[in-house]
């Protein structure tokens, strides 16, 4: 057991946390192995929370790094504090120092693979993939990104911090979806004015529910379609 979990997974500790808001942390993980490691805006991470003992159980979960240097083995991740999973927890109490251990980089979507121009949806979980796009060779150019989220105000202040808040729109959560009229017009709106190609993150049904709306306009660009979570499930892993 011991030489699996060193074999398929990297010590790594943090170098920086900083709140970002009441429900953000930006965090700086900080791994040997991951010197020189090769890695694509859109890669992911997993941070192992809990089973880090040797006789586990492991808990892995996903994050994307919206910055990666190979130079340090320095993985930026923004965390999404939603308060209902040992993730979440694990991002509040996490300091400089903290031990962990991670999984990749690897693939969990390619941003730059839908040719421009492309809309992104998500929500607070996919701000960090957002802002990775940043580092794609055509940066944010001709991408538009609507986001679902708990707090438009608080958003507003994370898009704007990381320099991507002019080209967002932020549509707040209502009970019962009531918000979600809204999203689909602006999605679609999106891609019927400048968007060829689709990039779907967050919540997995509001995934299922865009990507039949957009069926239904008779979208035929490239859709990239990644669930991040879903209520009642633990831990989704992206594929
Ligand atoms: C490829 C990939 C990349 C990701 N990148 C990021 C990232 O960069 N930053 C980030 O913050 N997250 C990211 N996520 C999402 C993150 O992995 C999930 O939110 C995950 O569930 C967090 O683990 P947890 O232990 O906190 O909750 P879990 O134990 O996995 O889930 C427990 C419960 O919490 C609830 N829950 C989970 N997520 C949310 C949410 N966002 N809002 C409300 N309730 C929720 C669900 O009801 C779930 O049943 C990514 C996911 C994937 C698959």
């Amino acid at each position: 057991m011991s030489l699996l979990l060193d074999l398929s997974t990297r010590e790594a500790e943090v170098r920086h946390v900083e709140e970002v808001g009441a429900h953000f942390r930006l965090i700086s993980l900080a791994a040997e192995g991951f010197r020189g490691a090769s890695w694509t805006p859109g890669d992911m991470v997993q941070v192992i929370i809990s089973g880090a003992a040797l006789l586990g159980p492991w808990e892995l979960r996903s994050y994307t790094p919206l910055a990666f240097e190979p130079d340090t083995g320095t993985a930026r991740i923004l965390w999404y504090v939603h308060g209902n999973g040992p993730g979440s927890h694990w991002a509040t109490s996490a300091g400089v120092g903290t031990p962990c251990r991670l999984v990749g980089p690897r693939h969990a979507l390619s941003p730059p693979k839908p040719e421009r121009p492309f809309v992104f949806f998500g929500d607070e979980t996919s701000f960090s993939t957002a802002i990775a796009i940043r580092a794609t060779p055509s940066s944010r150019r001709d991408v538009r990104f609507v986001f679902e989220v708990n707090s438009v105000e608080e958003s507003r202040t994370v898009v704007e911090r990381f320099g991507i808040g002019d080209a967002v729109k932020l549509i707040s959560r209502e009970e019962d979806d009531r918000h979600f009229g809204e999203v689909e017009r602006e999605v679609l709106e999106a891609y019927r004015s400048v968007a060829a190609h689709s990039v779907l993150t967050g919540k997995a049904s509001s995934i299922q529910r865009l990507y039949k709306a957009l069926r239904a306009a008779g979208a035929s660009g490239r859709q990239v379609n990644v669930p991040y979570w879903a209520p009642g499930k633990k831990g989704l892993k992206g594929h």
